[in-house]
């Protein structure tokens, strides 16, 4: 079951209050597709710029990424990003962005990749999330959505009309009460829902991940570590463990969310590990098990109830 995931590809620069990466590879698509890759094969869609380096396509490529969707523009420079995590680690600042091959990203989706069922639409701009969806002849069974904040300040009205087309949206608490404008998570769920997704999924850092459907919420924690170096990426990699495992189990349900929620706060605890990518390109299929055993422990419990 193929999934299609675009997403931006990018050189960033991390800054933690224990220190500063150099110039290293992110971006949205590269940490979802990493990440999906140990579930499903995957067809990309992004673009790069002269400067991006073959080793990491070639990498890509070796754990089942597909390339034809990602263009390189050979005058052009790649998407660079700068971000400052405050001490909590749960909260940044953005201190540069240079769009460059993302300004004027026309994204192309070549004919092996319309056999997809499912899309991830990873954070770009609205205005690329929905020309890919335009472009599929055939609607997907499930179109998964990120965004963030940098996207509602300039561009609010192509990013509703984009959140009205799609199915799950992810984003994180301040988006969604920025989204809405409403303070109660749960009210600012209700909202969004209203927009046209039929599920949202409220990414909360340390504190886990809410799914939201109907009247419904669901739960899923996440892993008390010792140690977090870096949270850049630990949204997308989530992402790309949600839709990863409804690919590979094929199953759209809101019970099978339940469990990809879980999926995702998992291959999200390996992110935060190290810096940029670093973690994702270790683990094996070993470790993604042992961590979701770590998971089910987390939360197993029994109550004896006093009548
Ligand atoms: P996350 O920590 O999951 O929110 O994602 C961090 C990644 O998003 C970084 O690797 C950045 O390169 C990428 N990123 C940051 N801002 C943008 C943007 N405006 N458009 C696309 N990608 C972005």
């Amino acid at each position: 079951m193929s999934l299609i995931v675009v997403g931006s590809m990018a050189f960033d620069v991390i800054e933690t209050p224990f220190g500063k990466s150099d110039r290293i590879i992110g971006g949205a698509g590269t940490y979802i597709a990493r990440c999906a890759a140990n579930f499903v094969p995957v067809k990309q869609i992004s673009v790069v710029g002269y400067d991006f380096p073959q080793e990491e396509l070639d990498a890509l490529k070796a754990i089942g990424v597909a390339l034809e969707g990602v263009q390189i523009k050979k005058d052009e420079k790649s998407f660079f990003w700068h971000g400052k995590y405050h001490l909590d680690m749960n909260t940044r600042d953005t201190l540069e962005t240079q769009l460059n091959v993302l300004a004027n990203f026309e994204p192309i989706v070549p004919d092996s990749y319309q056999d997809c069922d499912f899309l991830m639409l990873g954070n770009l701009a609205p205005t690329v999330q929905s020309s890919v969806i335009n472009q599929l002849k055939q609607r997907p069974k499930l179109i998964v959505m990120d965004t963030m904040n940098f996207w509602m300040d300039i561009m609010l009205d192509e990013l509703k009309r984009t959140i009205s087309m799609i199915d799950v949206l992810l984003v994180n608490d301040s988006e969604a009460r920025q989204l809405s404008g409403e303070f109660s998570l749960v009210r600012a769920a209700k909202k969004i829902m209203l927009m046209g997704p039929k599920y949202l999924i409220i990414k909360k850092g340390e504190h886990g991940a809410l799914l939201f459907h109907d009247d419904q919420v669901f739960v899923a924690p996440a892993l008390p570590l010792e140690d977090v170096f870096d949270p850049t990426g630990a949204g997308d990699t989530f992402a790309g463990g949600f839709i990863g495992h409804l690919a590979k189990t094929k199953d759209i349900s809101f019970e099978n969310m339940k469990t990809a929620i879980i999926v995702g706060s998992a291959m999200a605890s390996f992110c935060v590990e190290k810096f940029g990518t670093e973690r994702l390109k270790e683990i094996t299929k070993k470790d993604i098990s042992e961590r979701l055993d770590e998971f089910v422990q987390l939360v197993n419990f029994d109550i004896n109830l006093v009548a």
